[in-house]
């Protein structure tokens, strides 16, 4: 009889069950990994309450994944069993465009592991082995585990150039937030202000460096934080893409300044002030998760110690408890929950 595994499958956030499906098979190329640590993303409890634009349920989540090779497909021979490796989860075509260009973020055909297959919230996945990073030494499984969302802000805060010296606004204090403010100032940003609708997750702001974190609910927001700061901002990150944070991102930018939309959008269409981008010739750019660039440069973030991992892994949960840890992520007073996985 072949060996079975326990794997998560989401329906729906009140319907998120493990299964017992047949252990994966490495094909060439692949490695077979065993997941340590895999954490919940804000865009899992999105596709589990049916909200995400490009998940559809049912689904098999995991991308933030950390795990040790336990076999390897043929031609699979960078990596040996044993290696502790963590998963860079977009899966491109290679062929298109945007690949050619080595923008393979935005293939023309991506699929993202976890998201669009089957991902690592189980014993055992397999997994191309050029998708995967070796884990340096010295870094704890919590650590490599924070890689995958450190990278999406490092790629996002790459496309607006050196920020040294300059001002930075940045829309919502959840996990992609925080660690946006901190590649930001990473990357030199003189001054960051933090807006978020939650005391709780203004006052982490403040504890992570921001300059000043004001409620995104406020009707005077804007000048509270022209105020705070003393004047607009160069860029704008907003990290929660709503048709407010938006409204609130054209008024705080500067003219001739930069917004960059890091948060998914609802699907269909949000009101943007259009008069006030033409007018200040203001750039609004999307930004889609990372390259291997961009994981080279959060795997080196990380190990360089400045991501305290307490501030960010609030939670953690055992793979029979991912409905929990589902649940638990919802907690606006929680950061990022990890699921462990200790084999069955
Ligand atoms: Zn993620
Ligand atoms: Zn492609």
């Amino acid at each position: 009889m072949t060996e079975q595994i326990r794997r998560v499958l989401v329906r729906s956030l009140a319907d998120i069950s493990i299964e017992q499906v047949p252990a994966p098979v490495p094909g060439d190329d692949e490695l077979l990994v065993r997941t340590t640590v895999v954490g919940v993303c804000g865009s899992d409890t999105h596709a589990a309450a049916g909200h995400h634009p490009f998940i559809d349920l049912p689904y098999h989540p995991g991308h933030e994944a950390v795990g040790i090779v336990v076999a390897t497909g043929s031609g699979a021979d960078d990596f040996a069993v044993g290696d502790r490796v963590i998963v860079e989860p977009n899966l491109y075509c290679g062929r298109c465009a945007q690949c050619r260009s080595g923008r393979y973020n935005i293939c023309q055909e991506l699929k993202v592991f976890g998201c669009q297959t089957p991902g690592a919230m189980a014993d055992l996945f397999t997994i191309p082995a050029d998708r995967v990073h070796r884990v340096p030494d010295g870094m704890t499984d919590f650590q490599a585990a924070l890689v995958e969302p450190l990278a999406t802000p490092v790629h996002a805060v790459a496309k607006t150039g050196d920020l040294t010296g300059r001002t930075v606004a940045i829309l919502g204090a959840g996990p992609i937030g925080l660690l946006t403010l901190i590649a930001a100032r990473h990357a030199g940003a003189a001054r960051i202000a933090v807006t978020d609708l939650l005391p709780g997750k203004r006052e982490r702001a403040l504890r992570l460096g921001a300059d000043a974190a004001l409620p995104a609910g406020a009707p005077d927001l804007v000048a509270q934080a022209h105020a705070a700061l003393g004047g607009p901002f160069d860029v704008v990150f907003d990290c929660v893409a709503r048709e407010q944070s938006m409204a609130q991102a054209t008024d705080l930018v500067a003219k001739g300044g930069h917004v960059v939309v890091v948060g998914v959008g609802a699907a269909g269409a949000t009101p943007i002030r259009l008069d006030l981008v033409q007018d200040r010739e203001i750039r609004i750019e999307g930004t889609l998760m990372y390259t291997t660039e961009d994981y080279r440069a959060a795997l080196s973030l990380l190990a360089s110690g400045a991501v305290h991992t307490a501030d960010f892994v609030t939670a953690t949960y055992a793979l029979e408890d991912a409905a929990k840890a589902f649940t638990a992520s919802l907690d606006p007073e929680q950061v990022k929950v990890l699921v462990t996985v200790d084999g069955p």
